[in-house]
């Protein structure tokens, strides 16, 4: 039986779940139940990222019902604020009370879980459960399709907070994908002659009807120039390329997350003394804030919505070297 109601009463409802290197679709599923402090949420759209399709490669050996990027309707929720409203979600749930907790590195937090990527069951189904204080209520000015991209872009706009940018800097962001194309946009806000680098043409052409500068890979030469170099190409050639392209005390920022090993001669960053900084998720309200005003914009990004009966065919789409954003529909 399908969970078509939102009075709660549905039991069993359509997942994606990962099992054993493969995601399949459930169709009796049980419904979540959210514990103290937390709200059932109707997905309405969900969006397949790099790290569902590393999932299934084996990253974080991640088991239960994938994705993390959802736009969805509060239908039960102790917090009156949030009862039937549109709202999306931070991915990392935490116990508040470790020391990255009470350092204020909450995203760090010792015994969290991670919707559809650790220990939580995610967005790729009728239902997810999250903590009512993870959630962020939209207003009308963002459509399901931009709030899907709110934790993409935050994790994007987590660059600028950890580096700030020059706009005198030479900076370059490596890979055309769904980061990619978001993260460019962010530091383009900043720094004017950001270059997008990239292996599809008419991938960088979304950018560069954005006004921003591209090259495919294959012209771009490591002469140790760049000020900032931040790799978003999801490949573990990704840094090699960047250790040729940074200068001496210049800084990469590493945005990809493989299950695969990388292999890098690391003594060219001793040598040039580089900094290497990882960077993961990032604040919903500046996301939510970037879309909103239009500061950052999603024309071209979406490549195709699939039902969610059709995830078989989302995820091959989705790892086709042309697509872009795939996102998923959960309600028929
Ligand atoms: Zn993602
Ligand atoms: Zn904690």
């Amino acid at each position: 039986m399908s969970a078509k109601s939102v009075s709660g009463e549905a039991k069993r409802m359509k997942a994606a779940v990962f099992r054993e290197g493969k995601l399949k679709l459930v169709r009796d599923y049980p419904v979540p139940v959210p514990a103290k402090g937390e709200a059932l949420i109707k997905v309405l759209q969900a969006g397949i990222c790099a790290t569902d399709l590393e999932i299934l490669k084996g990253y974080m050996k991640f088991e239960g019902v994938g994705g993390h990027e959802f736009v969805g309707q509060v239908v039960r929720t102790s917090e009156a604020s949030l009862a039937d409203r549109r709202v999306v979600g931070q991915i990392n749930c935490v116990c508040g009370q470790c020391d990255m907790c009470s350092s204020g590195l909450s995203n760090h937090c010792r015994n969290r879980t991670v919707l559809g990527i650790a220990g939580r069951d995610g967005a790729f189904a009728e239902y997810l459960v999250l903590p009512q204080d993870n959630l962020h209520v939209l207003d009308e000015k963002l459509t399901d399709e931009q709030a899907v991209f709110v934790e993409p872009l935050a994790a994007a706009l987590q660059i600028v907070k950890q580096v700030s940018i020059d706009k005198r800097w030479k900076i370059a962001v490596l890979g055309d994908g769904r980061l990619g194309l978001l993260a460019c946009q962010v530091l383009a806000r900043d720094n004017r002659s950001v270059l997008l680098v990239g292996k599809h043409r008419h991938k960088l052409l979304v950018a560069d009807k954005k006004g921003i500068r591209v090259s495919l890979v294959d012209e771009v030469v490591g002469r140790n120039d760049y000020d900032l170099v931040v790799d978003c190409t999801g490949s573990p050639t990704g840094l090699k390329l960047a250790v040729k392209m940074v200068r001496p005390r210049g800084t990469i920022i590493l945005k990809t997350t493989i299950a695969a090993p990388v292999e890098c001669d690391l003594s060219p960053l001793v040598i040039n003394e580089v900094r290497l900084i990882g960077s993961r998720c990032g604040t919903f309200s500046d996301a939510i804030e970037a879309l909103s005003s239009g500061e950052i914009d999603i024309s071209g990004l979406i490549s195709r919505t699939f039902p969610l009966e059709r995830i078989d065919e989302a995820l091959k789409f989705a790892a086709e070297p042309d697509s872009i954003k795939v996102l998923l529909r959960m309600q028929a």
